[in-house]
């Protein structure tokens, strides 16, 4: 196997900066959110949440109006009587998991998903999902994740699925360089980014999580990984501890992040500066070329971070090195040093780094700074936006397609778009 070259970079910026880390009142949706993206990428798994109806409710209006079509997910719910030991909560799950695969033969792999009411009656899910397991399979797989508001927030929800997901993986012997990329992007991202692969002549890779649990993918000794999304410390620490390689990268947001994430994978393959350059050039001019319409409008702008989805890091820096946004507050609920190394070093020196929540003192550190635009999770967007402030819902950064060079002019228009807004408004 060749040795990987990583990617030389002087940057220093925010490498080193000191982050103002804080414990409080939080204001974050938990992970029970993941199941919305997760169930429609893997299309033959389903997602059961053990838990309240308050959970049922959570991923409903999360998910929308789904009247057309059988949803993948759905909640059994723990009722009173669960909660004071009156009946068998796992008698109760085994005869809802029964109905539902008899119901649903299109379902191979089945998730039960913990709730905070699942954790507090210590309803044992990972012996659950063995149990299970051994009667349904082959036919159904069933594992367990964690999604409550206890353990997880929001974006820990995927990375909590996946670590569930890794033990599924096979062993791969081939004496090839394999890739996988990892982390939930959409269909038409995955194509995009797969396409750009091809052209630079890197065709062994593989996406994890796959579009069909069927297609779940092997990894061995020559295997090198591409984090797609910045909150999977977890997946990839397990994938670390399988023996696969992370390939250091900042995340594939905007023209910038898209073309050193795709050089990543380049170096790691040893393809060509040529090569890589003819396979990037056209995606990226026009990339570049859309993205001049938006500054135009987003340009001496200054932005706020409230921490939720640990995409903040990557966007921040996008906003600022490509859009000319001024960065007031980066807060962010986790901050893992080594997987956001790359893009830490990007940022402006001196900007406030924050990781944590205390609500209030960061509601009144946002009030000091007067922001133009405000990211911030649905629970905080409304208040703020009464008091006159303008804001952005973090949980969109999410459920759209941001990645990659064709969707970098959408990224920048959903910070845009409220501004635009208020501007007419006020008109
Ligand atoms: S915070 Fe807990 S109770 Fe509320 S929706 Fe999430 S898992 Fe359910």
């Amino acid at each position: 196997m060749q040795p990987i070259i990583p990617i030389q970079s002087t940057a220093k910026g925010c490498s080193d900066a000191p982050v103002l880390s804080e414990k409080g009142q939080r204001e974050v949706f938990c992970g029970l959110t993941g199941i919305i993206w997760l169930h429609r990428k893997i299309q033959d798994a389903f997602f059961l949440v053990v838990g309240s109806r308050t959970c049922a409710h959570l991923i409903q209006s999360a998910a929308g109006v789904m009247i057309f079509a059988e949803p993948r997910f759905g909640t059994a719910i723990i009722d009173e009587r669960d909660l004071a030991g009156l009946s068998d909560a796992n008698d109760e799950l085994d005869r809802v998991v029964s109905e539902l695969l008899a119901r649903r033969p299109d379902i191979k792999l089945l998730f039960l998903v913990g709730s905070c009411p699942s954790e507090v009656i210590k309803l044992d899910l990972s012996r659950a999902a063995e149990r299970l397991s051994r009667s349904y399979l082959p036919r159904v797989r069933v594992l367990n994740y964690s999604g409550s508001g206890i353990e997880t927030t929001f974006t820990q929800g995927e990375d909590a699925c996946l670590t569930s997901l890794l033990p599924t993986l096979g062993q791969r012997q081939s004496p090839n360089r394999h890739l996988l990329i990892v982390g939930t992007l959409a269909d038409v991202v995955e194509d995009q980014l797969g396409a750009l692969l091809h052209k630079m002549g890197i065709d062994d890779f593989d996406f994890f999580p796959p579009r069909r649990s069927s297609k779940m993918g092997a990894i061995g000794p020559n295997t090198v990984y591409l984090l797609a999304q910045p909150f999977l410390a977890d997946t990839a620490r397990g994938l670390d501890a399988l023996g696969a390689q992370r390939l250091p990268a900042p995340f594939p947001l905007g023209v910038e992040g898209t073309t050193a994430w795709l050089q990543a994978a380049a170096s790691a393959f040893g393809v060509e500066a040529q090569r890589f350059e003819e396979a990037v050039a056209a995606p990226r001019q026009r990339a570049q070329t859309a993205l001049a319409r938006q500054r135009s409008q987003l340009q001496g702008k200054k932005v706020f971070f409230f921490p939720d989805s640990q995409l903040e890091i990557p966007l921040a820096r996008f906003l600022h090195r490509e859009l000319g946004m001024e960065l007031t507050e980066v807060g962010t609920p986790y901050l893992h040093r080594q997987i956001m190394a790359s893009e830490l070093a990007l940022l402006p020196e001196g900007t406030r780094l924050s990781e944590g929540q205390s609500l209030e003192l960061q509601l009144d550190r946002c009030h000091a700074d007067q922001p133009d635009l405000v990211v911030c999770g649905l629970g905080l967007a409304n208040p703020l936006e009464a008091e006159g402030f303008t804001t952005k819902w973090s949980i969109e950064l999410v459920f759209t397609p941001v990645q990659g060079y064709e969707q970098a002019a959408d990224l920048a228009a959903l910070f845009s778009r409220p501004l635009l807004r208020k501007h007419k408004l006020a008109a």
